[in-house]
């Protein structure tokens, strides 16, 4: 028997999830709407392949429930949503497609405020904005969000670094990056400018190889590279990387690293406790990019956004601190934390 699709754990009380079909461009997209609790649900549109339909439903309500939690606790006056846009098997985009997304999100009349996630360039950014005016992190908005998540997962892994390690010098200290795209290839930037050892992997082997020859890093595999012989791992791909069995392997001492719904379940975060590995939840530190939607809600610039960016680490820092005396995993730190927040706790 089918169940209730709301009674599926990842729907969460979502409060609207819009399912959007466009005959004429062949546009598939999925709209979740977690919460406006706090303000317009902000949050990236993701234009991804998936196995089966429910992989791509899961994801959307994922990530959106993520960006709830995510937009609290970077003290957004913004609620959380994300985008889904089904690609086929070749990932065939046209702007015929991203133009009947953009109505899509038009006709919500601003309760969603879209941007950009994996997939989605700045060229498609401004080829949406052309049809809504819900569209955040435009050029001369400031683009592309990922340089600011970058530096957001930057300090985090200096915060944890000082945690963990003791120190938040990191010369010396190894780090392996998982995905060295906009998040994962800028943070490698930061941390090799302050001497750390990087080993580096990416589906896209020729990417990670320039980038670490650029940077004078190894490179490793793509799996490999969680139970790299490392001080710190940073997930900077895809989800749900941090599995039972991957966790296990994990040498590191940190898990800090800018991708989304990095636990597969959310249960792993335990797991990550017992054995000793600091994890910074992935939606706090890499609010960066998202800190950037200021702009779009209220004007903000580039001093504000980054002084937003820059109280991170003290947030990081209240999560860890509360999870030694609490005896909870960080992430369930993080969760009621921001489930407080968005009036929900
Ligand atoms: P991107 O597309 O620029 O880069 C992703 C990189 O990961 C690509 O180089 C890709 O080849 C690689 N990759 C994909 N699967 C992989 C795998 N299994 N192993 C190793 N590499 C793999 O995307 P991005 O903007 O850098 O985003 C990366 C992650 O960070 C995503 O989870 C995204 O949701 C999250 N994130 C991004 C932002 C942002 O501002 N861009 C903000 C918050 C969170």
């Amino acid at each position: 028997m089918m169940t209730a699709f709301w009674a599926e754990p990842d729907f969460d009380a979502h409060e609207c999830v819009q399912l959007v079909h466009d005959r004429a461009s062949g546009l598939t997209a999925i709209i979740a709407l977690h919460s406006t609790h706090l303000g317009p649900a902000a949050g990236g549109t993701r234009f991804w392949h998936y196995a089966d339909p429910a992989g791509a439903m899961r994801d959307a309500l994922r990530l959106s429930r993520g960006m709830s939690y995510k937009n609290a606790m970077a003290g957004l006056p913004a609620g959380g949503g994300k985008a889904v846009i089904v690609a086929d098997a070749a990932r065939t985009k046209t702007p015929d497609m991203l133009a009947a997304f953009a109505r899509a999100v038009d006709g919500l009349n601003g309760r969603y405020i879209t941007a950009q996630d994996v997939g989605i360039s700045e060229a498609d950014m401004v080829a949406i904005a052309r049809h809504t005016a819900h569209a955040a992190g435009l050029p001369g908005q400031g683009g592309d969000p990922g340089p600011y998540t970058a530096r957001g997962v930057y300090l985090g892994v200096k915060a944890a670094a000082a945690r963990a390690l003791g120190t938040d010098n990191l010369v010396g200290v190894r780090i392996a990056v998982q995905g060295v795209g906009s998040v994962g290839g800028g943070l490698a930037r930061y941390l090799a400018a302050e001497g750390a050892v990087l080993t580096l992997a990416d589906i896209d082997h020729d990417r990670a190889a320039r980038l670490a020859d650029e940077l004078g890093a190894a490179v490793t595999g793509t799996e490999a590279v969680l139970a790299a012989d490392v001080d710190i791992v940073c997930p900077c791909a895809l989800g749900a990387v941090l599995t039972e069995g991957s966790i296990g392997a994990i040498k590191a001492r940190v898990v800090a690293g800018g991708a989304n719904n990095q636990l597969a379940t959310g249960s792993e975060g335990a797991l990550l406790r017992e054995r000793g590995i600091l994890y910074a939840p992935d939606y706090v530190i890499n609010a960066g990019g998202i800190i950037n939607v200021l702009r779009h809600i209220d004007g903000a610039g580039d001093d504000e956004i980054n002084a937003r960016i820059d109280c991170i680490p003290a947030r990081l820092k209240a999560i860890w601190q509360e999870s030694e005396a609490s005896g909870l995993p960080a992430n369930d730190v993080a969760d009621r934390m921001a489930q407080k927040l968005i009036g929900r706790g």
